[in-house]
């Protein structure tokens, strides 16, 4: 199972760090991270075992830009 976030389009609003710490948070540069993860390209990703909270944080991102796969 794979998160991925199209980081370029992140507006930083902060939502997927308060419903998922486990997965995200915000970097100094005020966009989110994914804990863990590494850019491919413009995507950040994190190969992981379950969703868990990144589900949650796929349906409250107001640019729709977070996936579990
Ligand atoms: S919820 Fe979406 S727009 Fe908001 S900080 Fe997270 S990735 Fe960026």
């Amino acid at each position: 199972m794979k998160i991925t976030q199209e980081r370029k389009k992140c507006i930083g609003c902060g939502s997927c760090a308060a419903v998922c710490s486990k997965y995200f948070e915000m970097g100094q540069d005020g966009l989110a991270d994914i804990k863990g993860g590494q850019m491919k390209g413009e995507n950040m990703e994190l190969e992981v075992a379950e969703a868990g909270c990144a589900k949650e944080a796929s349906e409250i991102c107001p640019v729709q830009i977070i996936k579990v796969q």
